[in-house]
């Protein structure tokens, strides 16, 4: 009897996580546009529309009191997993220099909008399961593993970051993904930022040395990609970074992919793909946005 009830028990936990990672997914694929490519954080309509309310509710607030956006300067706790097959650089065992200077990187990115990170562990995890496989939850089996992975691992709450230094080792185009602040209510396991462990500075990467990880956290905090939904419409929903019909490769600083609209293409941005030296900075509505999400959903 006792069997049966644990039995039962076991096959209705497993059909409550198949249920909830299908969730997962259907969320995350009910329009992917402008997805892939270097970064496999997707946009989805769900998410636009919980952060467009819930940015509504905050602005309105803020003309009731009267108040401009908040830049106090605001400090996020830090945990930084590294998701190693094995104890060799080529196997993400990343030296602790790289981590220290990734710190100060992430830091600097994010100087202007008053929002700092403070590096409170380091840990080093071996799985060679998770550091190949672990992805943009686009399947069930993706699904449950980053949301087994989560449970496992995932330390703090809404407003700490947990970075996790993984391989993508079967998706080597892909160099990191971040679900939006939006997730967290209903999926808090999925939470934080995942990137290419040699896209550190002093990393083995030929063309990433930091930057992934501010570009990463710019998704944590709210901001699609400057050449979200191309020329026509909002774009990515701000209104100083011109639209952009994709994303920009190497420093094309003179680019104007939609000539009918103004400006020329925000290669500078952070949330645009050009190169390491050529993306950076936020623009000041950028920040605004950061900073309302922080008020919205991470205070
Ligand atoms: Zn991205």
């Amino acid at each position: 009897m006792r069997l049966n009830a644990a039995l039962l028990l076991s096959l209705s936990i497993s059909i409550i996580e198949v249920l909830a990672a299908h969730s997962v997914v259907r969320r995350m694929t009910d329009d992917n546009l402008a997805h892939g490519g270097e970064c496999g954080t997707p946009y989805t309509l769900k998410d636009d529309e919980i952060m467009k309310t819930a940015f509504e509710r905050v602005e309105r607030e803020r003309k009731q009191q009267k108040r401009q956006v908040n830049l106090n300067p605001i400090v996020f706790d830090l945990h930084v997993a590294v998701v190693a097959a094995n104890m060799t650089y080529n196997g993400g065992w990343v030296p602790a220099k790289h981590i220290e200077d990734q710190v100060k990187v992430l830091n600097a990115g994010y100087l202007d909008a008053g929002v700092s990170f403070d590096l409170k562990s380091v840990r080093r995890i071996l799985s060679r399961r998770y550091h190949d496989l672990l992805n943009v939850p686009e399947t069930d089996e993706q699904a449950i593993m980053l949301s087994n992975y989560g449970k496992a691992f995932r330390l703090g709450d809404v407003k700490t970051l947990n970075v996790n230094l993984i391989g993508f080792t079967t998706d080597p185009e892909t160099y990191g993904f971040a679900l939006p602040p939006s997730f967290y209510a209903e999926f808090p396991e999925y939470d934080g930022a995942y990137i290419r462990f040699d896209s550190l500075p002093g990393g083995a990467s030929p063309v990433r040395q930091g930057s992934t990880l501010i570009h990463e956290v710019g998704h944590w905090l709210s901001l699609w990609h400057t050449f979200q939904n191309g020329c026509e419409g909002f774009g990515d929903e701000i209104s100083d970074t011109p639209a952009e019909a994709g994303p920009a490769t190497g420093c094309p600083e003179t680019r104007d992919s939609c000539p009918l609209q103004p400006g020329l293409d925000p290669v500078w941005s952070y949330m645009d793909y050009s190169a390491e030296g050529c993306r950076v900075r936020f623009s000041p509505m950028q920040i605004d946005r950061m900073r309302t999400a922080i008020d919205a959903f991470r205070s």
